[in-house]
C-alpha cells in the first residue's frame, strides 16, 4: 500500500530541499504553497472572494493576486488572515486531496509538504508526519539570507509559529538540517533506509 507522508517543519527550515531529494527517490510531491497558489490564480472564483474581502488594491495590473499587499495586509491584522484563510483553506484542500488521490492510484508513495500542518491540525489526514528539524536561530540565519529580511522581521516569522522544538515532540520522525545540505541528504537516505523506502547500499558510492 502506498503511503501518504505529511512532511512540515518550521519556516526556512528546509522543507523544499528535502521534497527535492524525495522527489528524485520516486515520491510524489503535493506541495501545499503551490495549491495555495492555484487556489486564486488568475481568473478563479478564489481570487474573485479575495477581491470581495479585501478590495480592488488585491489585484495587480496584471489581474494577479497582489501577494505583497495582501501578506502585508495579513501579518498586521489577523482578523483579515482568518478570513483569508476561510476563503483560501477548503479550495487548497480540495486542489490537495484531488492531486494525492490521483497518485496513490498510480502506486506512488505521496508526500504532503504542508508547512502549518501543526497550527491547522492537519495529522490526521496523513499517515506519518516528517518534521525538517533545525534550530530556532539557524532558522532566523536562512530566513534573513535567503528572504533578505532584518533579524527584526526574521524572527516575527518564526516567532508566529509554533515552535519547531514543540513541533519536534509531535512528529513520527525527525530529518536534521542542522549541517551542511550534504549531511541533510545522508540523514534523510539514513531515514529512508530504516523505513525500508530504499536498500541499504542504494548510495553507498557517496558515503565516505
Ligand atoms: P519555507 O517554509 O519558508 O518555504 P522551507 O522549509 O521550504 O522554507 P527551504 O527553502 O528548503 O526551506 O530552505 C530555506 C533556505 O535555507 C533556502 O535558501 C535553502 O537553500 C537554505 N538551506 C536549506 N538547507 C540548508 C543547509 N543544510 N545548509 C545551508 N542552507 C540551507
Amino acid at each position: 500500500m502506498p503511503k501518504v507522508i505529511g512532511l512540515t517543519g518550521g519556516i526556512a527550515s528546509g522543507k523544499s530541499t528535502v521534497s527535492e531529494l524525495l522527489t528524485a527517490h520516486g515520491f510524489k510531491v503535493v506541495d501545499a504553497d503551490v495549491a495555495a497558489r492555484q487556489a486564486v490564480a488568475k481568473g478563479t472564483k478564489g481570487l474573485e472572494q479575495v477581491k470581495a474581502v479585501f478590495g480592488e488594491a488585491a489585484i495587480d495590473k496584471d489581474g494577479n493576486m497582489d501577494r505583497a499587499y495582501v501578506g502585508d495586509v495579513i501579518f498586521n491584522h489577523p482578523e483579515k488572515r482568518l478570513e483569508l484563510n476561510e476563503i483560501v483553506h477548503p479550495i487548497v484542500h480540495d486542489i490537495m486531496q484531488q492531486e494525492k488521490e490521483d497518485y496513490l492510484k498510480q502506486g506512488f508513495n505521496v508526500i504532503m509538504d504542508i508547512p502549518l500542518l501543526f497550527e491547522n491540525e492537519l495529522q490526521d489526514t496523513v499517515d506519518e508526519v516528517w518534521l525538517v528539524y533545525t534550530s530556532e536561530s539557524i532558522q532566523i540565519e536562512r530566513l534573513m539570507e535567503r528572504n533578505d529580511l532584518s533579524m527584526e522581521d526574521a524572527k516575527a516569522r518564526v516567532y508566529s509559529q509554533i515552535s519547531i522544538d514543540k513541533k519536534r515532540r509531535m512528529a513520527d520522525h525527525e530529518i536534521d538540517n542542522r549541517d551542511t545540505k550534504l549531511e541533510l541528504k545522508q540523514n534523510l537516505e539514513q531515514l529512508l533506509v530504516e523505513e525500508g523506502y530504499i536498500d541499504n547500499d542504494t548510495d553507498t558510492e557517496e558515503v565516505e
